[in-house]
């Protein structure tokens, strides 16, 4: 499977990994940062979120947890890592995903602050910073946003001057996550004011300062702040990769950033869900448990639902990663460019998975407010601060505007470079849109047969809506936004609901029908509201494309292409809830 391939092809259960396949070192993993994160943040969150009564705090829990070697885990051996493999990274990123800020200082550390040495460091930069990095002797942080330059990145004015065996460098970052105790500042600068070039800063440095902690919405643990860089000298072998090549280390790290951001929001979903299901448990009211009303059933279900779909696309990915990452080291590559070259690969994915995840997440915590009912906003409850904590994922790393346009511009991309082949398919679809309806080969009897085939007709769905976008906008297609997001949006339910399906499929294959009752709801539920969506989606996109009996046309066709037989949903979601009242903890 190559990157975005998925629109065009679609992928046999037997080749997906799912997390009820995770190996016994990967679950120790897990339970290893669980019970990190059980010991030493949960009981002090409240602490933590006072961080600057507490500054040392937080930078402490990062040298501990660095002691147990999480933070050296994607590092490879030879620099002080514990080089585990993808799909391990995976893990230990869903379960920090349930450490609130704290999580936050250890992504950004791991990942943007760590991962452009990994990638692009020279060999000594590398043997400098990765082994004090690995184990948390040093921490790191990322400066790429200026006041007036955030989505617009490669805008950013910091300039950079060689001075003999020096740069000087000049500028404002903002919004730095652990700048206030960073040793090391990744800082993206413009040599002579035009070229975007990576640099490594160290903390000590003259001329290096930061301004005062932000007053944030949420993840008040997380320490955010400017940083103001005024003649700062460093030595040249502090240049990053290549003069003019900063957007290359900028872009691609924010590729795995993304994935592990994903994974992490799906993370603290399963915790927010948990929660807000025992106190539904717990909370009494008319006389009976409140999970007992189907108001409150809907919702546990549909967290759940969503959750789980967010999980099976997050494995899913982290698989295809995996396998090109073996791939290619089994052809000879370097382990920290392979990585490189399949976040890269699969970036399409990666970013629909930052969107996916965030908005999973801001729909649980949402619920799960509504569930506390009042005490869901007070703050002596956990979900109020599971509610501010989420907001901020559909901001950073990118917006999710900026990925939701990156992403279906990096198909196109793909397409015009003639590394997707989108433009037959779609053909196809004309022709098909033009003949009489073919409702195709008889369901079969797997519990799934329905749902199968609506994959393949959303597909079909998304190819008609972009290539009639394609010839009707042309080179002016990157200018329509609304219909881009729209693309975007029937992409990304399309993958989702693949993903669940084959790992329903895979996890029947591996435990049985039976065992797989709740699963296999979901999975019904998912797919058939999933439809609905892709068809609005995909409504509002060709009725901005097309007009009069072409718009006639395309939308009978889209019609035909999310078409799904009604379930009774109400019923299966009160099968789903009434399972996870019995287990009274996330059972999936
Ligand atoms: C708590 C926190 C921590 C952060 N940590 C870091 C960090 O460690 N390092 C770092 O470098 N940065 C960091 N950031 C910055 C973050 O990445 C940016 O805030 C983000 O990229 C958005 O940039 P902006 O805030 O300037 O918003 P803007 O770019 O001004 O965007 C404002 C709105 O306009 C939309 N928009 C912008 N451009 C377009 C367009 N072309 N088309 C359509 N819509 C558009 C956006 O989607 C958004 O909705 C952090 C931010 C926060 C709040």
């Amino acid at each position: 499977m190559k990157g975005a391939e998925f629109i065009i092809r679609e992928q046999a259960a037997a080749e997906v990994f799912i997390p009820e396949e995770l190996n016994e070192e990967q679950l120790m993993f897990r339970e290893m940062t669980m019970d990190f994160i059980k010991t030493r943040i949960w009981p002090i969150v409240e602490k933590i979120d006072k961080q600057t009564q507490n500054p040392d705090l937080v930078p402490d829990l990062l040298s501990e947890i660095g002691d147990l070697g999480i933070l050296g885990a994607g590092v490879p051996q030879e620099y002080g890592g514990m080089g585990v493999d993808f799909i391990t990274e995976c893990v230990l990123s869903e379960e920090l995903g349930k450490s609130l800020s704290f999580g936050v200082a250890v992504a950004a550390h791991t990942g943007i602050g760590t991962l452009p040495i990994l990638y692009f460091g020279t060999e000594e930069q590398k043997r400098t910073y990765l082994p004090k990095l690995a184990t948390g002797e040093m921490k790191a942080s990322y400066c790429l946003t200026e006041p007036d330059s955030g989505s617009d990145a490669l805008a950013a004015k910091t300039k950079a001057v060689a001075d003999g065996d020096h740069y000087v460098l000049n500028g404002q970052k903002m919004w730095i996550t652990n700048a206030g105790f960073a040793d090391l500042f990744i800082v993206f600068a413009k040599v002579d004011g035009k070229e975007f070039t990576g640099f490594i800063v160290e903390r000590d440095t003259p001329g290096l300062t930061l301004g005062d902690e932000e007053i944030k919405l949420g993840i008040k643990g997380s320490s955010t702040r400017q940083v103001f860089l005024e003649n700062v000298r460093i030595p040249k072998s502090n240049l990053l990769g290549e003069i003019g090549k900063g957007h290359r280390i900028a872009f691609n790290v924010l590729n795995i950033g993304r994935f592990k951001l994903g994974a992490m929001v799906m993370g603290g979903a399963k915790r927010a869900a948990e929660v807000a299901l025992q106190y539904a448990n717990e909370r009494h009211q008319f006389g009976v448990p409140i999970s007992s009303f189907g108001a409150i059933q809907h919702k546990l279900a549909e967290m759940a639902i969503r959750t789980f779909a967010c999980e099976s696309a997050t494995y899913r990915i982290a698989d295809l990663i995996h396998d090109r990452i073996e791939l290619l080291k089994s052809q000879g590559v370097e382990p920290a460019q392979a990585k490189l070259q399949s976040a890269e690969e699969f970036s399409v994915e990666c970013a629909l998975l930052k969107v996916l995840g965030s908005e999973v997440l801001d729909y649980v915590v949402d619920e799960a407010v509504q569930i506390f009912g009042g005490t869901g906003y007070s703050e002596e409850y956990p979900v109020a601060r599971y509610y501010r904590d989420s907001r901020i994922n559909r901001i950073f790393e990118g917006t999710n505007e900026i990925n939701r346009m990156l992403a279906v511009g990096q198909v196109l991309k793909k397409a015009m470079k003639g590394e997707l082949d989108l433009m037959g398919p779609a053909m196809k679809i004309q022709e098909e849109l033009m003949s009489i309806p073919d409702f195709g080969e008889e369901e079969g009897d797997h519990p799934l047969a329905r749902e199968k085939k609506v994959v393949a007709q959303t597909k079909k769905a998304i190819l008609m809506v972009s290539g009639a976008a394609a010839q009707r906008f042309m080179m002016d297609l990157e200018k329509q936004q609304e219909v881009l997001m729209n693309i975007a949006d029937m992409s990304l339910e399309v993958f989702t609901m693949e993903s669940i399906i084959l790992r329903t499929e895979k996890a029947i294959a591996l435990k049985g029908e039976e065992a797989m009752e709740q699963q296999i709801n979901m999975t019904r539920c998912y797919v058939s509201d999933s439809a609905e969506r892709i068809h609005l989606s995909g409504k509002h996109a060709v009725c901005g494309i097309a007009e009069g009996d072409e718009l006639r046309m395309m939308l009978i066709g889209l019609k035909r292409f999310t078409k799904t037989e009604p379930y009774n949903t109400i019923a299966l979601r009160q099968q789903i809830a009434r399972y996870m009242i019995e287990a009274n903890a996330w059972c999936f």
